[in-house]
């Protein structure tokens, strides 16, 4: 037996005005979806806890069967990872973007006029060490990049150099706690910053872009600093050999960090004029050729809500529906539909609230929830459980757990 997890990011939300006191996902017409949910379990799912707003990179470590507490010391690593850098223990990983700054070191475009490709600015920086740490930075889209800081003794309690708003000098990077290792990597940081500053500015494709009356790409802005330390495989962990299908970069980190083969298919952009077909079509491929267990991620339902648009979010929903139609025809799988946190559209932003879950097998209980969305599933057979408990759900369902005792 099988496992696909399809995390449809953000889609719990709120009942909206706009759709007659319905939140999204209720009033979408989701034929499909509707048959999973009637023909296998649903419920409600803290991701994190009760009342715990979760971000998408410590859910989805949840949603894997990984303890965020336990995994988890900040963004970085996974965008690095996501980003196809290859990781070491003891690496510290950050978000990294391309700025502007004035001589005075002032911040005048936190995205450097929204810069399209950082390729040659990032290979001129690459490998430059300060204070004995070594420096490796990739590009990532646009204008952001992903750095890893490389050497004995670093420590991620440090704080960020990005201001995070305009017309303000970039910030010292301060130690956070009274150790070495803290203070160590606050000054390497510094020293790296200005020394990369100082390439960049005189950087060819900077001076083009001066003499086009574009802002120029010479300051290197960090946030979200992560350590990650030995984190066992799934195949270590569960004995699944398992694929992630998404286009967005956390994502793909987050999959790559558990161990899973990443793959994006042609027109799976993590935006919103993905091609989830295309997504669907490659999961089942990848399920049956050699893969136990297969994630599907599907962002924009997410960015619909940050941009507090309900009815862009239902015509999408819509379409993912039309896109699992394949799903019904999966025999010997069990599918998990759901999401890793809610992105309500009246608030625009990830909250508490619980997401609804929808399991669909063989062979497994049922209750009477006829429809997937936020209010059926709360009467269902799951009833309300964390996010560390679907991956044991689904192995149980999959007869792949392991005897509690004798
Ligand atoms: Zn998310
Ligand atoms: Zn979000």
């Amino acid at each position: 037996m099988k496992i696909l997890l399809i995390v449809c990011d953000g889609m719990g939300d709120r009942p909206c005005e706009e759709l007659a006191g319905k939140t999204p996902l209720e009033a979408a017409y989701t034929p499909n979806l509707d048959l999973l949910a009637s023909e296998g379990m649903c419920g409600l799912m803290d991701t994190i806890g009760v009342g715990v707003r979760p971000g998408s990179d410590t859910s989805h470590l949840s949603l894997f069967g990984y303890d965020p507490k336990e995994y988890y010391t900040g963004r970085g690593p996974f965008e690095a990872a996501g980003a196809e850098m290859q990781l070491q223990e003891g690496d510290l990983a950050f978000r990294a973007n391309f700025g502007t700054v004035d001589e005075n070191l002032v911040v005048t475009d936190r995205r450097a006029g929204r810069i399209d490709d950082v390729t040659g600015l990032c290979e001129a920086v690459d490998g430059l060490e300060a204070d004995g740490v070594k420096f490796i930075i990739k590009a990532g889209t646009g204008h952001r990049a992903g750095l890893i800081m490389r050497g004995e003794g670093l420590s991620h309690c440090i704080s960020d150099n990005d201001s995070h708003e305009e017309g303000a000098k970039i910030l010292e990077v301060k130690p956070l706690d009274g150790t070495p290792e803290a203070k160590k990597t606050a000054d390497a940081l510094n020293t790296w910053v200005m020394k990369a500053h100082e390439i960049l500015r005189d950087h060819p494709v900077n001076k083009k872009r001066i003499e086009d009356g574009k802002p120029p790409g010479n300051m290197i802005l960090e946030r979200g600093p992560g350590m990650l330390g030995k984190v066992p495989s799934m195949q270590e962990r569960y004995g699944l050999k398992a694929a992630c299908v998404a286009g967005a970069g956390l994502y793909k980190g987050v999959a790559k960090v558990v161990g899973m083969d990443l793959y994006t298919p042609e027109g799976a952009t993590g935006k919103k004029n993905t091609d989830v077909k295309a997504k669907v079509n490659k999961a089942v491929e990848l399920l049956n050729g050699e893969y136990d267990y297969v994630f599907i991620h599907i962002k924009a339902t997410d960015n619909f809500s940050h941009d507090g648009d309900p009815k862009g979010k239902r015509d999408f929903i819509e379409k993912i529906d039309n896109a699992v139609a394949p799903l019904l025809e999966l025999k010997d799988t069990v599918v998990a539909v759901t999401a890793d946190h809610s992105t309500p559209c009246s608030i625009k932003n990830h909250s508490g609230d619980p997401v609804p879950l929808l399991i669909w097998g063989p062979d497994m209980r049922t209750d009477d929830v006829g429809e997937f969305g936020e209010r059926p599933c709360g009467k269902g057979i799951l009833h309300r459980i964390r996010g560390l408990d679907l991956m044991n759900e689904l192995l149980n369902q999959t007869a792949r757990s392991r005897i509690y005792g004798a």
